[in-house]
């Protein structure tokens, strides 16, 4: 694919705190003015997040012309908390989901493991589909079990990605365990890939290969940011358990300037993103923590941004009396 095709996306997460509430609309703003695919938007395990996921969820629906994307775990749920929470963000309008296991809470009981009625990602992506399929053929009316077969036809009608882990979920003893968890998600319905973040554009392509030769036939965005300072290497290490790119770690370390430091993370993630179009990956998809700034000059310096590039501002989306017919 050429740089200048090549797709994008943004992940967000929902605010923690009034300040951070307060600037967010003006970067969703200045993430949907560059036309990226979607921009998809975490849910904290255990719930505790959901209602800012929806806020930020509704705020682009209600806001900007891009498509926006729900994270949506169900750890620690009953069957049926899990299908109210899906009906839920269906009904808020969502469409296109990313569906994750989520993480149980580390201080349990010994015995138990927290993880609820919803065993695997694989179930999760069945069930979303199962609760769409229900409410689709009458809207609001629910069919609750509805045959396995009803379910299969009403497939297309959401997107349901999942997460992809180029050097191995920290809980996985092989990359083929990853590949197989893949293609278990495959079967339930899932199509699209989203790999955890990763350094170094081998580790992307060597796992979607292996994942297209083992019979994974939907696209794999990698995931990337731009680090700029060792604080946020740190964090990201932290969430992600990638081993440290000693390289990029050095170079942020030595830089004495906070602007120096920017720089050296929005080229370096540049030149990673360049190589993975470069050797196939089908879009770019961008944790941004939040801000806009850095993911956006990383996009314009990689030459793929519509014409304006990072400058671009937002234009509000058009009321429905204002829209053409
Ligand atoms: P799975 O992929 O189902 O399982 C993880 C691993 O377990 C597999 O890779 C595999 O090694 C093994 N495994 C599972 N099932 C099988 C199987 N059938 N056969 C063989 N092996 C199997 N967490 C949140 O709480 N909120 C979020 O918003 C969120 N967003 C995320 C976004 C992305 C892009 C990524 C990569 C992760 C995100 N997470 C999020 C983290 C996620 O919840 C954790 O990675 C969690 O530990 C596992 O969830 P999963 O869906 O990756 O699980």
């Amino acid at each position: 694919m050429s740089c200048t095709d090549a797709r994008y996306s943004f992940e967000l997460y929902p605010p923690r705190t009034e300040r951070a509430a307060a600037t967010l609309p003006a970067t969703i703003d200045r993430l949907a003015a560059v036309h990226p695919d979607f921009i998809s938007v975490t849910y904290g395990a255990g719930g505790s997040s959901r209602t800012a996921s929806l806020d930020v969820l509704r705020y682009i629906i209600e806001h900007t012309d891009v498509s926006a994307m729900a994270h949506l775990t169900c750890v620690g749920s009953s069957h049926e908390e899990a299908h109210r929470l899906i009906r839920e963000f269906l009904d808020a309008g969502i469409r296109r989901f990313l569906a994750v296991r989520g993480d149980p809470p580390a201080d349990l009981p010994a015995g138990e493991d927290g993880i609820g009625d919803i065993r695997t990602t694989a179930e999760l992506v069945q069930l979303i589909h199962r609760v769409q399929a229900e409410r689709a053929p009458y809207g609001e009316l629910s069919v609750p079990g509805l045959p396995a077969q009803a379910v299969l036809e009403h497939r297309e009608h959401v997107q349901i990605a999942v997460a992809a882990f180029p050097n191995g979920h920290p809980s996985s003893h092989s990359i083929s365990q990853d590949i197989d968890a893949l293609l278990a998600k495959q079967a339930a319905g899932a199509n699209l890939g989203i790999t955890q973040l990763f350094f170094h554009a081998e580790d992307y392509l060597h796992f979607a290969q292996r994942a297209a030769e083992a019979g994974v036939t939907f696209p794999i965005l990698p995931g990337i940011m731009p680090v700029t300072s060792p604080a946020r290497l740190k964090r990201m290490l932290e969430l992600s358990g990638e081993d440290l790119p000693s390289d990029l770690a050095i170079e942020l370390e030595v830089e004495p300037t906070d602007e120096g430091r920017r720089e050296i993370g929005i080229d370096w993630a540049a030149r990673l993103g360049r190589r993975l179009l470069d050797g196939g990956a089908p879009g770019l998809h961008l944790y941004t923590f939040n801000q806009h700034e850095a993911v956006l000059s990383m996009l314009d310096r990689i030459g793929v941004l519509p014409e304006g590039g990072a400058e671009h501002t937002h234009t509000p989306k058009k009321s429905a009396t204002e829209k053409e017919p």
